[in-house]
């Protein structure tokens, strides 16, 4: 049989028997391989995919293992004592063995909602499956790219495939199952996905697949921002991020997600603020390669620093006696604010970002005691990073950023000479530009 998708017929499924691909149990996490035998064993049928599969096949280390099986969520539950449902956008089983999470979805049957739309909630308020379940093929068919619709089947390690994933990996290419336009306008943040995977294995999304998404940015307006928040999160906290801000850049969705930080960038002197986000970006991808922990705060920092940098500015122009900390303080509750309409940002997140805004100003400061009293604050270290990153970027002065490397690497004899021999800063250069004007006009 042969199904019609836009202009592409494709034969089905293709099975690609144990010898003829790369896919090895060894490969496979020991708790998903425990869930797809137990699966088996109790006369389920039962797969590995997406991700997993994609990764596995190229070689690459998933991120973490997903199934496919005919049971529904409660035969799953019932089977495994370490399993809960969890229904945030559809009804699936998360079992648990430590700190590993195999989530285990039942096929899915042809829907043509979005994901969140498919939510509806019970009386109890609880938030309940809308769509029918389906057969392995409906389940192939509603999935995003061809690329992340393989399954390997546990019967007999064999890779099935319904949707011509197999050649669009070997060639690289990331392609929309099914008509792409009806596709995003389905789900809007496929087109985020579309950039993160195509950014992530360097693959070419398909002219078909891209097409649609220069028009549809729009429709992300729609999506609920603490979803977006956790895609943005994907977006940027994966390795990737140098590539994943170009490409989303490239189409017009990255101001989608950050307008203030797109505004800013429009307005860019000498590539700033460009660099001081790129900079952002590449050290991030340097952090994860060498497996140092990155934190969403510092992530933020960096993209809402220069909208917040230039409203506090303003504030502080247009009104006499406001300081630069109280400037800034109103701008980051604004920018807080505003942001949260597209991505929302936690609190145990946009705290630590406003602290290390703060911070900046307490950096110059460098006579007396407080230099050392800063060295033992909890935020000092990425406020530190945080200074560097405006030095490289040419809006802080590359001395200060200098000496606070030295400050904090020198032996306490040296740490009083530096005090000794640093400028005194009552007013940053910052502060100082700003001429503050009287009301009344005094001094005209
Ligand atoms: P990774 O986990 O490496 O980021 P992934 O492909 O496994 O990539 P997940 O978000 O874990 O991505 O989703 C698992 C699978 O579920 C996907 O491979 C895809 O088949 C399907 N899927 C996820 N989100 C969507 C979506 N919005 N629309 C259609 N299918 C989706
Ligand atoms: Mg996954």
């Amino acid at each position: 049989m042969t199904r019609i998708e836009g202009n592409q017929a494709i034969s089905e499924p293709v099975t690609i028997p144990r010898p003829e691909h790369v896919i090895s149990r060894v490969n496979i996490s020991e708790n998903a391989l425990k869930v797809l035998y137990r699966l088996k064993q109790a006369g389920f049928q039962a797969y590995l995919v997406g991700g997993g599969v994609r990764d596995l096949l190229l070689g690459r280390e998933p991120k973490d293992f997903d199934i496919a099986t005919i049971a529904s969520p409660e035969e799953v539950r019932a089977l495994f004592r370490n399993s809960r449902l969890i229904g945030r956008r559809f009804l699936l089983a998360h079992v648990r063995f430590g700190n590993e999470i195999i989530e285990v979805a039942t096929f899915r049957g042809q829907s043509d909602g979005s994901d969140e739309e498919q939510l509806v909630q019970s009386d109890e308020g609880r938030l309940l499956r809308d769509n029918v379940f389906g057969t392995l093929e409906e389940d192939a068919w509603r999935r995003d790219f061809t690329i992340n619709a393989l399954y390997y089947n546990i019967e007999d390690f064999s890779v099935v495939d319904y949707v011509g994933g197999m050649t669009d990996l070997k060639a690289g290419t990331l392609r929309m199952i099914g008509d792409p336009e009806r596709r995003y306008r389905e789900d809007p943040v496929r087109m985020l996905r579309a950039v993160r995977f195509a950014a992530k294995l360097g693959f070419r999304i398909h002219a078909e697949t891209e097409a649609p998404i220069f028009e549809l940015g729009h429709l992300l307006d729609d999506i609920s921002p603490s979803r977006l928040f956790d895609e943005t999160l994907k977006l940027f906290l994966s390795g990737n991020a140098v590539a994943t801000f170009e490409l989303l850049r490239h189409y017009r969705l990255f101001e989608r997600l950050f307008p203030a930080t797109e505004e800013a960038l429009s307005m860019e002197e000498n590539h700033f603020p460009l660099t001081l986000v790129s900079r952002a970006m590449e050290n991030t991808d340097q952090r994860i390669a060498v497996g140092k922990p990155v934190t969403p705060a510092f992530l933020y920092a960096a993209l809402l620093w220069e909208p917040t940098r230039r409203l506090a500015q303003q504030m502080e122009q247009a009104e006499a006696g406001l300081t630069w900390l109280q400037a800034l303080h109103a701008a980051s509750s604004l920018t807080v604010s505003r942001q949260a309409k597209c991505t929302s940002i936690p609190k145990r997140f946009s705290v630590p970002m406003r602290e290390i805004w703060a911070m900046q100003s307490r950096l110059e400061q460098r006579s007396g005691k407080r230099p050392l009293r800063l060295l033992e604050h909890p935020r000092f270290r990425a406020s530190y990073d945080f200074l560097l990153l405006r030095a490289e970027s040419g809006e802080a002065p590359a001395e200060l950023a200098q000496w606070w490397t030295r400050f904090q690497d020198t032996d306490s004899d040296q740490q009083h000479a530096m005090l000794q021999e640093a400028p005194v800063t009552k007013t940053s250069k910052r502060r100082r530009r700003p001429r503050k004007r009287r009301p009344n006009g005094a001094g005209a």
